[in-house]
């Protein structure tokens, strides 16, 4: 049997996935950086130094596997914070060269696509891509091809961003999502541009109500996922697909998947969510699109590389 370790550190997240050839997952081990104020690079990079070898290190021990048996060591080279990925470069190489075990570096947004397609056994999917820094909307037509995206900021960000102002710590999204389920509906303004989204303008309306938190959070819910619903049934519409595949760590949120699951139900399509454990961040996705781009190898980190940039011919 023939098993990749997969190195992930484009942000808060360093963790290590062991995955077969095969597509099994066989050990998937993460330490999440967390602060009350959000990330500042450099302390997220010291903080994913400090865990890198004691997250791989679990992660062969629940696989019950010693470095030699790893066959290919693959790590987000892109997009993501410079000083971050480099921790998962660096130590990918050093693994590689120690033990001589090729290393390929790979995109942290397609690997978020195709351990969803993987975990949803999903064929041509479009893909709603809902993370911290991204907010897509794609589907494979010769490459990732992005049919709609948010115009400023990721919801996740917005989330997260609307939590500092108010003060419910970071990651806010879970916050809000429990709070919102108490709450009821405000006004908020609605922001789809085609087939884009936009969600600053709505955060810094919701960050200045006076409102009581639940139902700014209720309805911040609401306008935003009713947004990506909205585009996400004119994506299955214009690319002829009947597949909606929700993946990236808001995807972790009940409410948006009741929502795209009632539009998908409407038009006879079906819908699913990466399971949670394969949801936000995490080394397993990596291990698999390393081993999807077994042959090639690579060095050095790709801070800025879009989704739409990926050669996908593997
Ligand atoms: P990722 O970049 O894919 O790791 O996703 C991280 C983002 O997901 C953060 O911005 C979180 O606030 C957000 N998030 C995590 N869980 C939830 C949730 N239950 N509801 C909404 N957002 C969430
Ligand atoms: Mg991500």
């Amino acid at each position: 049997m023939k098993y990749c370790l997969g190195i992930e550190g484009t942000a808060h997240t360093i963790g290590a996935g062991i995955v077969s050839f095969e597509g099994n997952v066989i050990a998937n081990e993460k330490e999440v950086y967390t602060s009350e104020t959000g990330m500042i690079p450099t302390a997220v990079a010291e903080h994913h130094k400090k865990y890198v070898d004691e997250v791989i290190e679990q992660a062969l021990k629940t696989a019950k596997l010693e470095l030699q048996d790893i066959s290919l060591i693959s790590y987000s080279a892109g997009p993501g914070i410079a000083p971050c990925l480099h921790v998962a470069s660096n130590k990918a190489q050093e693994l590689g060269k120690e033990n001589n075990i090729p290393v390929v570096g790979i995109n942290h947004c397609v690997a978020h696509l195709t351990i969803g397609q993987l975990s949803t056994k999903m064929k041509d999917p479009v893909f709603l891509y809902v993370a911290g820094a991204n907010t897509q909307v794609i589907c494979l037509a010769g490459k990732f091809r992005i049919f709609g995206e948010t115009l400023d900021i990721g919801l996740g960000n917005a989330l997260d961003k609307f939590g500092r102002e108010k003060g419910l710590g970071f990651p806010a999204g879970p916050k809000i999502e429990q709070l919102a389920k108490k709450g009821k509906w405000v006004d908020l303004p609605y922001s789809v541009k085609g087939m884009d989204v936009s969600f600053s303008g709505i955060i810094t309306k919701a960050s200045r109500m006076q409102e009581k938190i639940e139902d700014v959070c209720y309805s911040l819910q609401e306008t935003c996922f009713a947004m990506l619903t909205e585009v996400a049934e004119r994506a299955l519409a214009h690319a002829e697909r009947d597949e909606l595949c929700l993946i990236g760590g808001v995807g972790a949120n009940k409410r948006l998947a009741a929502m795209l699951n009632i539009m998908c139900k409407e038009r006879g399509a079906k819908f699913a969510a990466v399971p949670l454990d394969l949801a936000g961040d995490q080394g397993a996705m990596i291990a698999w699109q390393g081993i999807l781009e077994k042959d090639k190898t690579s060095e050095g980190i790709r801070p800025y590389e879009r989704t739409d940039d990926v050669d996908v011919t593997w």
